[in-house]
């Protein structure tokens, strides 16, 4: 995948300013917005995999999507900075 791609899905997923990028057992990605923790269990709007989670803690199956944490940074950062400086 192009980093153009990427770029284009942190776009279409609404990525503002808020939330962390996961990654579901099959790879597609999707966002937690707030405070970034997984605070309820959901399915993956593709697949109905397992994502989320309770108490802070994600299913074991979702990954961290820091490259598209990254893009997301680099688009919406500028404008809020501050959202970034807690990592929940
Ligand atoms: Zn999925």
């Amino acid at each position: 995948m192009s980093l153009q791609e990427k770029q284009d899905i942190v776009q279409a997923l609404g990525f503002s300013h808020r939330g962390h990028f996961y990654n579901c057992i099959n790879g597609h990605t999707f966002v937690i917005t707030e405070c970034g923790g997984a605070m309820e269990a959901s399915q993956c709007p593709e697949c109905r995999a397992p994502i989320g989670g309770g108490n802070h803690r994600l299913d074991s199956s979702n990954t961290r999507a820091r490259e598209y944490e990254d893009i997301s940074r680099q688009q919406g950062g500028k404008e809020s900075p501050w959202v970034w400086a807690a990592d929940a």
